[in-house]
């Protein structure tokens, strides 16, 4: 495409809420086969709730709620606010009653899977299957039962064990963007695939896929990983968009040959991204896309 008509076409998208950094993304943009589409904030609308609370030992649900609001507040990911402002409701007048907020030891961060501390001597690890797995907690047929029942219904599981034992749990929900799934099967129609990574497990993953018509999940990516399968299919000779909002989806945007970033997602991602949607829209996609193959076809 000449400037010419490059400077145009970026300044059509820009008044359509497409920020298109440079020609480059704009020629390679047609050229795309496959969309990866990071599932927490891209996919679905990234505000989860706490949906059920249960206990699996014979701790007081104010002591469980009070111990595990100690430990997730000093979180920033998205599923732990979802569990403080649930558990907060839980155990507010133990909370109010109390002399000494509980605080947290020892806090530690473990990517991708949750958090960890201790709390009143205690031992407590808050996160998902992974994280009890790597440090010997073992789940018994109950818990694993509460587990696979709400990822089949696409939420995904906090577990809380304090001590080496699981204490209770929490099911998360967050729900699908309302286009996402007219998105996916517009751009089977332009012949363009979409394919989901996220870091959540493959359960909770494919429930949410299947609501939105994607067929291809990779789950349980860390953020390198999801990097790495673009790069594969890059060396397949593919053309590969990436979308995403997170600080964890920047290597992927970085690696895509079109790195779209959600316009509501963290400054990181909008940083390593081509493509910003300041709508925060999926549609948008399309238009991005739709706008380099005007652009590079000369269509009017
Ligand atoms: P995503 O790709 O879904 O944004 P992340 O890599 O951020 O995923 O996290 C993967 C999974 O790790 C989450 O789905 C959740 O199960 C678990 N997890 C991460 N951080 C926390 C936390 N602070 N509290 C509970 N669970 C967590
Ligand atoms: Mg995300």
């Amino acid at each position: 495409a000449t400037p010419t008509a490059v400077m145009v076409a970026t300044g059509k998208g820009a008044s359509q809420g497409v920020l298109i950094k440079g020609g480059d993304a704009l020629e390679k943009a047609h050229k795309v086969k496959i969309v990866f589409f990071d599932k927490t904030g891209t996919l679905t609308i990234g505000k989860p709730a706490v949906v059920s609370a249960v206990l699996f030992s014979n701790i007081s649900m104010d002591e469980f709620c009070d111990m595990t609001i100690a430990t997730e507040a000093n979180s920033e990911h998205p599923i732990a606010k979802a569990v403080v402002e649930h558990a907060n409701k839980l155990c507010k007048t133990f909370r109010e009653q109390k002399e000494h907020h509980t605080e947290v030891k020892d806090f530690e961060v473990h990517a991708g899977a949750g958090v960890s501390g201790k709390v009143r001597e205690r031992t407590i690890l808050v996160g998902n299957r992974r994280l009890m797995s790597v440090s010997n907690v073992s789940l018994g047929p109950e818990v694993e039962a509460y587990i696979s029942e709400n990822e089949q219904n696409a939420r995904t599981c906090v577990i809380v064990a304090i001590d080496g034992r699981v204490a209770g749990a929490f099911a998360v929900t967050d729900p699908v963007k309302p286009e996402a799934a007219r998105v996916v099967s517009f751009l089977r129609k332009m012949n363009i695939s979409s394919v989901m990574v996220t870091g959540d497990n493959l359960a909770t993953a494919t429930a949410i896929a299947k609501e939105v018509g994607i067929q291809k999940v990779f789950a349980e990516t860390d953020p390198l990983g999801k990097a790495d399968k673009i790069k594969e299919l890059q060396l397949k000779g593919m053309a590969v968009a990436m979308v995403g909002d997170g600080i964890n989806d920047s290597p992927a945007l970085v690696a895509s040959d079109v790195g779209m970033a959600i316009g509501a997602g963290t400054d990181v991602a909008i940083e390593a991204a081509d493509v910003v949607l300041i709508k925060s829209n999926l549609e948008d996609v399309i238009t991005a896309i739709d706008l380099s193959r005007k652009t590079m076809f000369r269509i009017r």
